[in-house]
């Protein structure tokens, strides 16, 4: 469908370079099924099945009823910012500055605007493999040249410090990690992530964003590593954090960056440019995420906590399924490669025979052949069910 342009419409070419994000196809074919009458087990979509916790939703509605229905600043109002800085204060022990951080209608538009400014063609960018899709699709649209982070089930899907330095070349314009990552769960450790920032110290041409979207998702007395929390690279950081998975609030398009100061500016232009600001009462209620309990978060990890348990072990027991254990984020990607199947195969035939939708490891780069993504923000019922029916139809 994509290529059916009529003949005379002449679309530049980069839009054909532009990739997409198969959980939301997976999603749209199990919903086409489940309309059909199947009974499809989602474990596909990364999304939290919990609700908005009570006191966030009132903050949204409240706002609308006080009058908060108009255009806000385009890098989002200034409470928020500031909120944003006091939160980061708090888990990460670092000082924010209000004014270097963006609000933006969810995580992704950081990532396509960071890719804005520093894609063209003849420049490199580096992006984790497996890894979050749009990273690819948006490096691939502004022209730059990909150059892929192999993450290896080996090394628990953390990147490799030495790895990523050796392949910095004088074209390399921004790096991307992603730690807890999605779709592996992998959990890099400090140590990496030392000797990463160490070894930038000879690449001062070298740009970063740290994609930290699920920071409060560890598990097994882990903590976050924010790269924040290394001065040396402040002036070259894009933190890009927000609510979708910590407050389950996907829906409501809600994140935000910590940009330097040299890039601030551009960020905010961009925002103008695409969507002018946030709409407001969204941001009135990550307000109320932000400064209100935060029972709910840990209420919610836990949850996951007690399902990956359960996933990673029923996982182990599938023949030609082996799992590593998944140290963050809410998902768990077993290498499927004693099965026989393709990782398209078996995202297909899972699908279609046994009525559970899962994504292939494919869906995330070249290097997630012999994987598959499956989404524990689902209950243990349906995931006991879902694996069983996987066993059965294998
Ligand atoms: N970064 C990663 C690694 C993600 O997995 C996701 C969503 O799945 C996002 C960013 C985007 O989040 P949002 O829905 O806030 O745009």
């Amino acid at each position: 469908m994509l290529d059916e342009t009529p003949p005379m419409l002449q679309p530049a070419a980069s839009i054909h370079r532009l990739g997409t994000e198969s959980a939301f196809e997976v999603l749209a074919r199990a919903q086409s099924l489940a309309a059909e009458g199947q009974d499809i087990i989602n474990l596909g979509i990364g999304q939290p099945d919990f609700r908005t916790p009570e006191h966030i939703v009132e903050a949204g509605i409240k706002a609308l009823r006080d009058g908060h229905h108009g255009y806000t600043p385009a890098n989002g109002i200034p409470a928020l910012r500031q909120a944003v800085a006091a939160d980061l204060e708090k888990r990460h022990g670092v000082a924010v500055d209000p004014d270097h951080v963006v609000v933006q209608p969810g995580g992704k538009p950081t990532m396509f605007f960071a890719v804005l400014i520093f894609g063209e063609p003849g420049g490199e960018i580096m992006y984790p493999n497996p890894g979050f899709p749009i990273y690819e699709s948006v490096i691939k649209y502004s022209g730059a040249t990909p150059v892929p982070i192999a993450l290896e089930e080996a090394k628990g899907f953390a990147f490799s410090a030495e790895a990523v330095l050796a392949q910095i070349t004088p074209q390399t314009r921004l790096i991307i990690i992603n730690s807890p990552a999605n779709p592996t769960g992998g959990v890099t450790p400090k140590e990496e992530i030392d000797a990463l920032v160490a070894g930038l110290a000879a690449h001062p041409h070298v740009a970063i964003l740290s994609d930290e979207i699920y920071s409060q998702m560890l598990y097994d007395g882990r903590t976050h590593v924010s790269l924040l929390q290394y001065p040396e690279i402040r002036d070259r950081l894009i933190m890009l954090d927000g609510w979708s998975k910590t407050y389950a609030m996907t829906g409501w398009r809600l994140g935000y960056a910590v940009w330097p100061e040299s890039l601030v500016d551009h960020a905010t232009r961009l925002c103008i440019n695409d969507h002018s600001c946030v709409n407001a009462a969204t941001q009135f209620a990550g307000l109320a995420a932000l400064t209100g309990p935060q029972d709910a978060v840990q209420d919610m990890v836990a949850a996951f906590d007690e399902r990956r348990r359960i996933i990673v072990s029923e996982l182990n027991q599938i023949a030609g399924f082996r799992c590593a254990d998944a140290a963050g984020a809410f998902y768990a990607f077993p290498n499927i490669e004693g099965t026989g199947l393709t990782a398209r195969e078996a995202q297909d035939r899972f699908l279609t025979e046994a009525g559970v939708a899962t994504i292939a490891g494919t869906s995330f780069g070249v290097w997630g052949e012999g994987y598959l993504r499956l989404s524990y923000a689902n209950s243990i019922e349906n995931i006991r069910a879902a694996l069983g029916r996987i066993k059965g139809c294998l």
